[in-house]
């Protein structure tokens, strides 16, 4: 174990609906308690399923725009402002950590709500800089993953590394009107933490191998791969603690905490 007093945890959380940004629902009341709970870090690198390029990007500038990628929402979400700095030395040293990558710079891009709906919940006072990296969602899940564990060293340098998506997200079936699980939802949601439980990484890199209800709860990559980070950059000996273990229809909420 390290003694490193600025060595990081790292999370995987299921944002679901951009209204448990502002909503004081169960969601956003325990991501509140992440914040006093966490150790605080100095910036947050954050992989949210709403950033999808071809090729590796991250954000790098001084003060990323709040965007508000999403549509049919009360007008009170979408005056939601995010006003957390970026932090462009961090967003050098990951293009420094992925030379193969030719990470690309972006100065425009501002937070998308996959990162500003849970930090608004996290840290409030957006007093921690914000860094996100983007999802080249033209590669495979092992792609990512072995991306990622070259940001390992991220995790001694104060940085939390963030992923935010769903583990089991299908939209086309979704019904806000009844939200009783799937059955099918739930049961592979239970296959990913038994998976994630004894840190049997390989199936949930190999996702279409989680049996038959894979196509179902992952019908495209976008919100699993940010999980991919969270795993890639875990210590064998770290354990994960689950927490918002909710199935809404055909989304969990489930999230992961790493080394706290
Ligand atoms: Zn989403």
């Amino acid at each position: 174990m390290s003694a490193n007093p600025h060595r990081m945890p790292t999370l995987f959380l299921g944002h679901g609906n951009p209204m448990n940004a502002i909503e004081q629902n169960q969601f956003h009341l325990r991501w509140q308690r992440l914040g006093q709970q966490l150790p605080r870090p100095k910036v947050v690198l954050c992989i949210s399923a709403h950033w999808e390029t071809r090729g590796v990007h991250v954000t790098a500038s001084e003060q990323p725009q709040t965007i508000h990628d999403f549509y049919g929402f009360p007008k009170a979400l979408f005056s939601v402002e995010y006003p957390a700095k970026g932090d462009p030395e961090l967003a050098h040293r990951v293009a420094d950590l992925l030379p193969a990558h030719k990470v690309g710079l972006d100065f425009e891009r501002g937070l998308d709500h996959g990162a500003w709906s849970v930090l608004l919940a996290i840290y409030a006072k957006a007093d921690v800089p914000v860094v996100q990296l983007s999802l080249d969602t033209g590669q495979s899940a092992a792609f990512h993953y072995a991306l990622a564990r070259q940001l390992a060293p991220l995790r001694e340098e104060g940085v939390l590394i963030l992923g935010s998506g769903n583990i089991v997200h299908n939209l086309r079936r979704f019904s806000y009107d009844d939200q009783t699980p799937f059955d099918w939802a739930v049961e592979f949601d239970e296959v990913v933490k038994s998976k994630l439980a004894s840190h049997d990484h390989e199936p949930l890199i190999d996702y279409g191998s989680l049996g038959q209800h894979a196509p179902l709860a992952i019908p495209t990559a976008e919100h699993y791969l940010p999980l991919m980070y969270a795993l890639a950059v875990q210590d064998e000996t770290e354990r994960p603690q689950f927490f918002n273990n909710v199935v809404l229809s055909s989304i969990s909420m489930t999230s992961v905490l790493i080394g706290a």
